[in-house]
């Protein structure tokens, strides 16, 4: 005998939760299966603990997939102002930072305690350690096994996420059960993940590991961010890298302006006025860390002599030099520190109203599984928030 539930969502994450939660409400008879321990795994590490649940600022410019018009649906049908009026109704203090960005000021635990309290509301059955096997369309909608057991359900909601940090329980269910029914994935590489160097470079940069410097970081095709940027001892990191490496394709290049926040040939040019004798290294130390003058001249890359022994043409070149100083990373870290997933399944087979498969009745893709991933800074679990939503209005 199989037991029998309108809607089961296979993932209790931030996705799966949040649309257990609304076809619950809808009256719904909902059963989330997941094959971890316990529920929302990612959102308890987020934000370093506290969670970046959303921006202030969200529109469809702060997504990347293959459709670029496919977030705008949900995106409006559940906004980030309707996250923020569930947090506020639950007295859960957050704060801004840099660029609209919205944190718990306490625990990212009660984002998760939020979401499974408006599971419980919705009489949702949540089941972790559970192995899922064997889903088959039936004339109802679909059967599956789990741990065994016989479930059939009506619709079935994919919320597995992507492939980022396996230690935490991703796997490639989603885009299997996706293949299963012949719907196509976008292919996949790490997001919002470090970079790594080249043997010689990462030997040089390595002693500067944990220097934070502000820059604007330019990929090939041109995007640009303006953040932090953070030497590591593997390479590249910060939020300014981890932005642009969601940009980046193996092989091409970075452009970093070390010093977007001054004139560095007016700051160059006045000081050789003023202090002729001064070195480069000591008049750049003013707007650089001194480490990372050094470990630049030790490369060769910049000449170390008293600023009066410049002409104008060479205080032109170490500006250029240092606004548009280039690197080729070697690779990423890969999906082991990788914050999210780039590709997924293709949206073109799914609708942007609903997330559900435009050829199979009842079956709907939500959250980070699909080729739909947001800029640092809470885009993603808007678009978590925004997919389970939609999904759960029609589960
Ligand atoms: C370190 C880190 C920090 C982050 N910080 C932020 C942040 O501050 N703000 C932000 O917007 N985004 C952040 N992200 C990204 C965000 O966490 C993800 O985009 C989001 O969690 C995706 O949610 P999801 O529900 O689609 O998938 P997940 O949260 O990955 O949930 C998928 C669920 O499916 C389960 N599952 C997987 N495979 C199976 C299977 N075979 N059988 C059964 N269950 C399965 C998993 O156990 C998991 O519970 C961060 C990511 C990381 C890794």
């Amino acid at each position: 005998m199989s037991e029998k539930f309108d809607v089961v969502i296979i993932g209790a994450g931030a996705a799966g939760l949040i649309c257990a939660a609304e076809a619950g409400k809808r009256g719904r008879k909902v059963l989330v299966l997941d094959h971890a321990k316990k529920p929302g795994r990612k959102i308890l590490i987020s934000g370093g603990g506290r969670c970046n649940f959303t921006n202030y600022d969200v529109s469809a410019n702060n997504y990347l997939c293959r459709n670029p018009h496919f977030v705008k649906s949900a995106l409006s049908q559940y906004t980030n102002w309707d996250f923020i009026a569930m947090v506020s109704k639950y007295g859960i203090e957050f704060e801004e930072r840099d660029h609209g960005q919205l944190f718990c000021v306490d625990s990212a635990k009660q984002i998760v305690n939020m979401l499974l309290e408006e599971c419980q509301q919705a009489k949702v059955q949540l089941r972790y350690q559970q192995d899922v096997q064997q889903i088959e369309q039936s004339e109802q909608g679909f059967t599956l096994m789990a741990n065994a057991n016989a479930i059939e359900c009506q619709s079935l909601v994919i919320a597995t996420g992507g492939l980022s940090m396996p230690k935490l329980g991703a796997t490639p269910f989603g885009y299997k059960v996706a293949e299963q029914f012949g719907l196509p994935i976008i292919p996949t590489s790490a997001g919002l993940v470090p970079f790594t160097l080249h043997k010689q470079e990462k030997e040089d940069f390595e002693a500067l590991s944990g220097i934070a410097i502000p820059a604007e970081i330019t990929a090939q095709d041109g995007t640009v961010f303006k953040e932090a940027l953070l030497f590591t001892h593997r390479g590249l990191s910060g939020p300014a890298v981890l932005q642009i490496s969601s940009f980046w394709k193996a092989g091409q290049k970075v452009t970093i302006n070390l010093i977007p926040e001054a004139d560095v040939d007016e700051l160059l040019t006045i000081a050789r006025e003023q202090h002729p004798n001064q070195s480069l290294k000591n008049t750049l130390a003013r707007v650089l860390p001194k480490r990372l003058v050094e470990v630049m001249v030790e490369r060769k890359e910049l000449v170390d002599k008293p600023l009066k022994q410049f002409n104008d043409k060479q205080l032109k070149q170490i500006t250029e030099y240092l606004e548009n100083w280039t690197i080729a990373p070697n690779g990423t870290e890969g999906y082991r520190t990788a914050e999210v997933t780039l590709g997924g399944v293709d949206t073109d087979h799914l609708s942007s109203k609903t997330m559900q498969c435009k050829n199979i009745n009842g079956l709907f893709f939500i959250g980070e599984v699909m080729d739909v991933t947001g800029w640092l800074g809470g885009y993603n679990f808007q678009w978590c928030w925004s997919s389970g939503f939609v999904a759960g209005q029609h589960a």
